[in-house]
Formats: structure tokens, sequence, C-alpha cells
């Protein structure tokens, strides 16, 4: 069962991006080079083919912090990117009701409950608050441990 009140309260970034940025087109293509899922130019997102519905609006999620910043996707941009659109996407009841519900789940169980791809909620989990990290201890009676991230950082 899920809230009605909380979905609402969700960030929802394709109405984000279309009230905000509403002469942007996103146009979909299997035409970005090998493990580039977006690329954007201020004017057209383009969108890889091969993203599911949580990748996507991950992508949308970030794109929309760099046209914020008035960035493109650049190393120094990266960070801020991903932090911003992890905090967005995934707020802290969102996580406490994840590992509530898939205690010592697996990060691709709980980033699809969240909605998220894999790289977001890898993100999100990378960057929590020393409060963040109580709260979610607190929430799940102790259980919590962050799942293995597996060895390589995605930056
Ligand atoms: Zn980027």
């Amino acid at each position: 069962m899920t809230n009605v009140d909380t979905l609402d309260a969700r960030y929802h970034p394709w109405r984000h991006l279309g009230q905000r940025y509403p002469n942007i087109r996103v146009i979909y293509t299997d035409h970005l080079p090998a493990k580039t899922p977006a690329r954007h130019d201020g004017r057209i997102i383009w969108l890889s083919t091969d993203l599911d519905q949580a990748a996507r609006r991950s992508r949308i999620a970030h794109t929309i912090v760099h046209l914020q910043q008035h960035q493109h996707c650049s190393p120094g941009g990266e960070f801020v990117a991903d932090t911003t659109a992890a905090y967005r996407l995934i707020g802290l009841p969102d996580l406490i009701d994840a590992y509530q519900r898939h205690p010592h789940g697996s990060i691709t169980k709980l980033a699809a409950h969240l909605w998220v791809d894999e790289h977001t909620l890898a993100h999100r989990l990378a960057t929590l608050d020393p409060i963040e990290t109580a709260e979610l201890e607190h929430h799940t009676n102790g259980t919590w441990t962050p799942p293995t991230l597996g060895s390589g950082n995605s930056r």
C-alpha cells in the first residue's frame, strides 16, 4: 500500500522539466556513445533508448541540475548534479520506507522500490549525513547497513 500523500509529495523530474523548461525538447536516441546515458546542449536533451523508466527520470533530474547551473556534464559538475538529483529524488522518508520493506535488500531491489537507477541510489547513500544515518538506524531498529556498492566509485 502506498500513501497517496507521500506520492504527491515526491519530486517529479518530468513535471519539473516541463514547467521550468517548457522549450527544451527530449529526444530518445540509440546514437549516444557507449556508457553515455544522456546528453544535453541547453536546448535538447538526448536520452538513450537503453534506459528504463527509473533511469530516464534519474537522468532527467540530473540534467535539470546542469540546466539550473548553466553547465554541461563535466567532471567538476558531476558530483553536484548527482548529489542534488539524488536528494531530490530520494527523500529520507522514502529511503527509510525502502529499508523497512526490504531489510538487507540489494541495491538493485532498493533502487527499484525507490524508482531510481542504481547510480542515483548509490550516490545518495554515499552522501548521507550523520543525522540521516542516525535516523535510518533508528527507524530500522539498528538493522540498517548500507548495501555493498561494488568496487567502482561512480563519479
Ligand atoms: Zn552530468
